[in-house]
């Protein structure tokens, strides 16, 4: 069984097979800087069970160890990838279609968090 998702403008869209994947909210100021919000939700999907129907994403290199993919008309971040995690890409929850069936299972770079931010 697969669930889809895409970006703001409906240029972008992807499928997931679905699985109970690892998933976090993450509070690093990478994603706040690169989403403009204050933490970012992602699910931890194998690369090999994610695929774009839709769309090609900008890379952004967002560090010497990670990049970013954002929908290049409407700015949607929709995943990250990180060098040192090669067979897995993190999504945004967000841009599942139906993020309310995947609640984040974590906190992560807490120390990082603003301090206005609700758990
Ligand atoms: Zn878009
Ligand atoms: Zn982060």
């Amino acid at each position: 069984m697969f669930v889809e998702g895409g970006c703001f403008c409906g240029s972008i869209r992807y499928k997931l097979e679905l699985n109970d994947y690892p998933s976090a909210n993450c509070h690093c100021s990478i994603c706040r800087r690169t989403s403009g919000a204050a933490f970012v939700s992602w699910i931890r999907v194998p690369s090999d069970c994610f695929e774009y129907i839709s769309g090609e994403p900008k890379k952004i290199d967002s560090s010497s160890h990670g990049a970013r993919y954002f929908c290049q008309e409407c700015g949607t971040h929709v995943a990250c990838f990180l060098k040192e995690d090669p067979k897995n890409i993190n999504i945004t929850i967000c841009s599942l279609d139906k993020p309310q069936d995947f609640k984040p299972k974590a906190e992560i770079y807490v120390d990082d968090m603003l301090s206005w931010t609700k758990k």
